[in-house]
């Protein structure tokens, strides 16, 4: 029961009206800072003590890459990025049997142009909405309750508090979406994958490549270059139906994975035996995230808490650049008005998430075959897709990024296109 206080709580903070955004990864701080420059109060909540580091890089490309430059944001971008030749498969003695350079779809493929890890991406968000966002690390969303005039959110340590709005931007596994809208299973659609991604420091050379191995029983080990000499960023995805496993307990979740592998060459005991220390092991099962609405009265999701499309498409951060946009905009012209904005931000992205939740053919099996057969198919059609037809088929698995008009919105540092008004009337 929250106390009367609480309840009757002053809802703007300076006039502004303030909203919570639950999940600083990469759609929370991009969300934040729009909505800053819409004339809002923000907070962000994050389970982690700080911006999560991880991940291997993600790609910035198509409509994801232009919220970027509207952020005036490239610079850093590109100063951060991480130069990769390009991608090669390797068989388990480590040779090559196929090669894919960055250059070979004009930087859209699958290694695009600007490649930047996501910790990075991650960081550099979070500091572009310093000092004015107000951040609560190392905490979490407990209950939610809405009532006619605002949110009263209940935490793990903070305090319970009144928004205007709360934003769920906390991944697949959403607290916010588990709260406002339902259990996790009647939104999540696995498709029967567990990836783990890692940073190894062990002198592994890799030329600049991101090198992937397929090994028989659908597993696939991968090691990307990172930013800093001799930084390694590991990949490791087995197929394999939803598992129960403690998200918390990290040992575990390593054994696991190494059981898997235990019988895969190529670097792959090397790189496991890295795992053992690294700082930023994180294990998932991937699974497609679907709802009808991403809001419910003054709740609604974003990035992988309402459409994750999961690593396989190459999109996620782009949804994630491109909602935070939309919804930050939408409402700013709405005055600030969810009912308005939130169903503009559903009309203006949904035809976009809906094209970016089609998986490459073949989806998981496509990505990590289970038999011999299937991994010598990969390799083969891996060498033509520089060649027609698969060429044409992998430049639209990527078009796809750029496959929305960005409306402008009046949102005040809009760099790109210089648009400059004053802060929503809320
Ligand atoms: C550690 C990590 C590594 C990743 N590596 C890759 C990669 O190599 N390649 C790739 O394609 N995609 C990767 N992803 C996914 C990718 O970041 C997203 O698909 C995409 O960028 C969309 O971002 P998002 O902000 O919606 O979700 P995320 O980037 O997943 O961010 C969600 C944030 O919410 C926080 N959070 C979760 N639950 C709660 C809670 N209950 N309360 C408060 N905060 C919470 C998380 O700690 C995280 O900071 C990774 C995600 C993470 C978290």
């Amino acid at each position: 029961m929250v106390a009367e206080s609480v309840r009757t709580a002053y809802v703007r903070v300076m006039g502004k009206k303030n909203i919570l955004i639950c999940g600083a990864g990469i759609a929370g701080p991009a969300l934040a800072y729009w909505l800053r420059e819409g004339g809002f109060a923000v907070t962000i909540v994050e389970r982690a003590p700080e911006p999560r580091p991880g991940g291997q890089t993600v790609d910035l490309r198509g409509a994801g890459r232009t919220v970027i430059e509207r952020m005036g944001l490239m610079d850093r971008a590109r100063a951060e990025s991480v130069d990769q030749r390009g991608l090669a498969l390797v068989d388990a003695s480590g040779r090559v049997t196929a090669r894919l350079p960055a250059d070979s779809f004009g930087g859209e493929g699958i290694v695009s142009e600007i490649e930047i890890l996501r910790g990075d991406l991650a960081r550099l968000l979070y500091e572009a909405t310093l000092p004015d966002t107000e951040y609560l690390f190392d905490d979490t969303v407990t209950g939610i309750d809405q009532d006619a005039d605002a949110v009263t959110v209940t935490f793990e340590k903070a305090a319970p508090r009144r928004f205007g709005l709360v934003i769920g931007a906390d991944g697949p596994h959403s607290v916010v979406r588990s709260l406002a809208f339902g259990p996790e299973r009647d939104f999540v659609h696995p498709i029967g994958l567990h990836t783990a991604w890692f940073t190894a420091f062990d002198g592994l050379d890799l030329d600049g490549w991101f090198l992937m191995h397929n090994a028989p029983g659908g597993l696939v080990a991968s090691a990307r270059p990172g930013r800093l000499p001799g930084e390694i960023k590991a990949g490791f995805s087995f197929r394999s139906p939803p598992l129960a496993y403690d998200r918390r307990d990290t040992a575990a979740q390593q054994e696991l994975l190494a059981r898997h592998f235990a019988h895969v060459g190529w670097e792959a005991p090397r790189l496991l035996r890295s795992m053992r220390t690294a700082p930023d092991f994180f294990l998932d099962s991937m699974g497609q995230v679907r709802l009808d609405s991403w809001s419910r009265g003054r709740v609604a999701l974003l990035g992988d808490a309402g459409y994750c499309a999961t690593p396989l498409t190459g999109l996620g951060t782009s949804l994630a650049l491109v909602g935070a946009y939309v919804l930050a905009g939408e409402l700013a012209a709405a005055g600030g008005d969810h009912g308005i904005a939130f169903r503009r931000y559903d009309t203006v992205l949904r035809p976009y998430v809906r094209q970016a939740q089609q998986l490459p053919p073949g989806g998981a099996a496509g990505y990590a075959p289970s038999g011999r057969l299937g991994i010598r198919l990969r390799d083969l059609s891996m060498r033509s897709m520089t060649r027609w037809p698969m060429r044409n088929l992998l430049a639209a698995q990527f078009a796809k990024a750029g496959d929305i008009a960005l409306p402008e919105y009046p949102l005040a540092a809009d760099h790109e296109s210089g648009f400059r008004r004053g802060p929503a009337n809320v």
